[in-house]
């Protein structure tokens, strides 16, 4: 979990890392693997009505809600976005993303193409987007296969759906293929960290100003460069 924050020197805003893939290719397993083994990074718990599967916990997961419950958080406009994604809802409440953002801590985000879209939308500035592929569709039905809980109906629907999800990989700023857990990590992991030190991000307006300054040249700088 995080403990390294950003320094005073290079104070920045935390990026909104979203992840989509077709159901089954590992966005989940390489999510977590992410802010357990990457400081400073949390994961958005989305939502959902879908029922637990066997090993998954409230609150951890997944916020579990009924369907009156998920209703009720539309009504109070809870939800930064949300949508139905095989049968079910899904959606980001709008308490998992600000306050961490601000304090510079990065939010991942496990959401399906219309969720990626809608987030890139609200916050063009702060999302970065990474597109998970699966090797083969025998391997994609091999690990849906594979997953605590499943049965040959889900499996099938989700592998239906997946071409739904794969036709968007072009909405996405980076494509990762998950063959190798190792290696679509490590490319994972060089994203956030690349996206972390990208100008944009950074307040560092002050910084160079005393830069400039120290050089002759009082100007103020208007985001990150600097106005002659
Ligand atoms: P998603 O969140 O995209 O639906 P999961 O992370 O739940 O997918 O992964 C589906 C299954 O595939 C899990 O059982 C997971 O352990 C397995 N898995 C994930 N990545 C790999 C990989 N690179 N090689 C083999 N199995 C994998
Ligand atoms: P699963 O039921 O396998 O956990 O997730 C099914 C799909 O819903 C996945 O594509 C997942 O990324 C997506 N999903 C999970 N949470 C959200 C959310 O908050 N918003 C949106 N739009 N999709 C989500």
């Amino acid at each position: 979990m995080s403990s390294e924050r950003p320094t005073a020197e290079r104070p920045r805003r935390g990026v909104m890392f979203v992840i989509s893939s077709p159901s089954g290719a590992g966005k989940t397993t390489l999510c977590r693997r992410l802010i357990t083994e990457v400081p400073g990074v949390e994961l958005s718990i989305s939502a959902t009505t879908r029922p637990a599967r066997p090993g998954e916990a409230n609150g951890v997961d997944y916020q579990f809600r009924s369907q009156e419950q998920f209703q009720d958080m539309i009504d109070r406009d809870e939800f930064l976005e949300w949508a139905k994604v095989f049968k079910n809802f899904y959606g980001t409440p709008r308490s998992e993303v600000e306050a961490r953002l601000v304090s510079g801590v990065d939010v991942v985000f496990d959401v399906d193409w219309q969720g990626a879209r809608a987030l890139k939308t609200i916050r063009p500035g702060d999302v970065c987007s990474v597109f998970i592929l699966p090797p083969s569709i025998a391997q994609l039905k091999q690990r849906l296969e594979g997953r605590p809980g499943s049965d040959p109906k889900t499996v099938q629907s989700r592998l239906d759906g997946a071409g739904q999800d794969i036709l968007r990989w072009g909405e996405y700023d980076f494509a990762i293929i998950n063959d190798n857990l190792d290696t679509a990590f490590a490319e994972l992991r060089a994203i956030l960290m690349m996206e972390r030190i990208r100008r944009t991000r950074a307040s560092m307006g002050i910084m160079v100003d005393q830069l400039l300054k120290d050089v002759g040249l009082a100007t103020k700088t208007q985001s990150g460069s600097a106005s002659s």
